[in-house]
């Protein structure tokens, strides 16, 4: 079996001995180029990389090798695969004998690939990128490559079964095998230099992807999609005494290394930025952007570079960000955005650089412990004539209902407590509340960046919930959810947490709740990002839904993992920011594309945020927000009538 293909045949000594010293030139390039990118990387703070080799080694062979995520995207992600590993083998193929038989074919792929891709690049829509120019010039190098590829395939009958060669084959055997012989080296010497310039180029450009993005892949820690980093242990500094911390990213390298190769990592493809509600609502917030923003400065040298805050990222950006997660569920690559916009936070919160809206927002919960700022002693008002015991007021309780700040104060979503109050009634469930003992757990605080505020509540809720001897949660806030579920065991809360809608489910199917089936209405079903991208519950609430509605259930185009944010999460409710339209109203305008009788909801903010945004567009009547709870209460009054 030979090991080195017939491609040097009739190519003259001198010709090959330079293709070698170029390809030794081409390495040594390539390298230098990516430990210049390593070493920037090293800049950055030390991390440990939390999830073992083989599940992040199966995440790479998954999203990495078979490129599982940009595949969901069919025309990109063929168009992708055919340039990238098609590509790959190709070039393994011209030297491996492992190949040899399918080289041709292989040739015939790639083109199909970059024929794609032209296609693409003419249809493609929205402001060209900063990269327009590179860009074209690495297509107009994989043109010529492709060309050049064919036509040596042409001229080259002795070593390639190449279909696209066999088409030209004809045309050049017309010119007699004397002309071929002196052709093919020069075609060799000029695809050879193409390719050659191309690798050398990959650590200079957006190729570097190629690199970076499976490293990026690998070397992602697998932890809690709900939880956030922690940047210090408040309970071992009020022990040691010891406050010296630095908390956030004030510059570039207080990301993590892992960060920086991050930010390396991105393949401009857009996908976070299309699915970003604050970019959709007009936002200066573009998450492609800002990754992009900071792989730019990390890459500066330090002599020069501009500072993160205000030269390079300007905080509207960050403040905009509803921490939705749709970027971090749509970038085929594993960045993760909001990781990144939590660490610049915080540094805006520690050093000040906040408006007085965020300022009171975090005196509220540090005076009265909830957003609104409203008297602490009025937070069990809503319960009252309902006989909702307190927490302890009888035995035998199961569950210790959480309302939230939304579901105490909001007259709106007092509704949705009321509504819950009377489901667990009716169906028995010993519960009680913490009445005015209960405060906000903070989950907002851990957003906007106040960490120190958000840990010391943790402690102190953890704290009292141990000592009156509370083990399940229940609430109808997927924020609260979340924040109980993945943020608090780490400080020791350790509760078994449940979603409204997962109780509700599970007393429907116990037969507990009677319920009349058939409401007579279409619903559409909104999915909190909270619930479902932090948490992946998607089912349990539409499967109520379905029981309830003789199956009237129908489906939004953004839906699931890809549902489009209500704008009211990562703390936008309590500040403002500059857009052009809603995220609520965007999304009640999709809503409404489905013409249904109710959009219901599963989250305090999403329903706040609807309701605003269809006053706004009229169309409350016609399309009233319904939390699912209110839905199946309104199903026992009809069976009890
Ligand atoms: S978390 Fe949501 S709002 Fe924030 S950058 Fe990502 S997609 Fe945009
Ligand atoms: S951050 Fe991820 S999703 Fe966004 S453009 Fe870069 S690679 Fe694509």
């Amino acid at each position: 079996m030979e090991v080195i293909r017939d491609i040097f045949q009739h190519v003259p000594l001198p010709f090959v001995i330079a293709w070698y010293a170029i390809g030794v030139i081409t390495a040594y390039l390539f390298i230098m180029g990516i430990r210049r990118h390593i070493r920037v990387w090293k800049q950055g703070r030390p991390e440990q990389i939390s999830g073992s080799t083989l599940s992040r080694l199966k995440r790479l062979l998954y999203l990495g090798i078979a490129q599982a995520k940009i595949l969901n995207k069919r025309f990109n992600g063929t168009m992708h695969m055919l340039i990238s590993m098609v590509g790959f083998l190709l070039l393994v193929g011209m030297f491996s004998p492992v190949l040899e038989d399918v080289v041709g074919y292989l040739a015939l792929l790639f083109g199909l690939g970059v024929v794609l891709l032209e296609y693409k690049r003419i249809r493609a829509s929205g402001p060209p990128l900063e990269t327009a120019w590179e860009d074209s010039f690495i297509y107009g190098v994989i043109v010529a490559m492709t060309v050049t590829g064919f036509l040596m395939m042409g001229v080259n009958t002795w070593a390639w079964d190449s279909p696209a060669g066999e088409v030209l084959t004809p045309f050049f055997e017309s010119l007699g095998p004397k002309v071929l012989v002196e052709l093919y080296p020069t075609l060799f010497l000029i695809h050879s230099a193409l390719v050659f310039s191309l690798i050398a180029y990959i650590p200079n450009s957006r190729l570097i992807h190629l690199i970076t993005a499976p490293w990026n892949v690998y070397k992602t820690p697998i932890t809690v999609k709900g939880e956030l980093t922690t940047p210090f242990d408040l309970k071992q500094m009020l022990e040691s005494g010891n406050f010296d911390v630095k908390v956030g990213a004030t510059e570039v390298n207080d990301f993590t290394w892992r960060q920086k190769l991050g930010f390396d990592a991105c393949t401009l493809c857009q996908r976070c930025s299309d699915a970003c509600p604050a970019k959709a609502s007009g936002t200066k917030l573009s998450p492609m952007h800002l990754i992009l923003k900071l792989k730019s400065l990390e890459l500066q040298p330090p002599s020069t570079a501009k500072h993160l805050h205000g030269e390079t990222v300007d905080p509207e950006e960050l403040w905009a960000c509803t921490t939705c997660r749709a970027c971090v569920e749509e970038c085929p690559v594993l960045i993760q955005h909001t990781e990144a916009i939590f660490d610049m936070r915080r540094h805006l919160m520690a050093d000040g650089k906040v408006d007085r809206k965020k300022r009171d927002l975090i005196t509220f919960l540090t005076n009265v412990g909830n957003t609104y700022g409203l008297p602490s002693g009025e937070r069990a008002k809503w319960a009252e004539g309902l006989d909702v015991r307190l927490w302890g007021e009888e035995p035998d309780q199961e569950y210790l209902y959480w309302v939230g700040c939304a579901g105490s104060y909001d007259t709106r979503n007092q509704v949705v407590s009321r509504a819950l109050v009377k489901i667990m009634k009716a169906a028995q469930v010993k519960f009680g509340i913490l009445g005015n003992e209960e405060k906000c757990n903070c989950e907002v605080a851990r957003r906007v960046g106040e960490e120190g505020r958000f840990q010391q509540t943790a402690m102190e809720l953890i704290e009292m919930m141990n000592k009156k001897g509370v083990k399940k949660i229940v609430t109808q806030c997927p924020h609260c959810y979340n924040t109980f579920k993945n943020e608090y065991p780490r400080f020791g809360g350790e509760f078994e947490v449940i979603h409204h809608t997962q109780l509700i489910s599970r007393l429907l199917s116990e037969g507990r709740l009677k319920t009349k089936k058939g409401i007579d209405q279409t619903i559409t079903y909104h999915d909190p990002c909270y619930l479902g991208r932090y948490n992946d519950e998607y089912e349990t609430p539409r499967s109520i839904i379905r029981a309830i509605s003789n199956g009237k259930l129908v489906e939004m185009p953004r839906s699931r993992a890809g549902s489009f944010c209500c704008g009211g999460g990562g703390g936008n409710t309590w500040y403002t920011v500059e857009l052009q339209k809603k995220c609520s109203a965007i999304r009640i305008e999709e809503a409404q594309q489905l013409a249904p009788n109710v959009l219901a909801a599963a989250c305090p903010y999403c329903i706040s945020m609807f309701e605003d945004a269809s006053k706004v567009l009229g169309t409350s009547e016609k399309m009233p927000i319904r939390d699912i709870a209110e839905l199946v209460a309104d199903m026992l009054e009809q069976s009890t009538s």
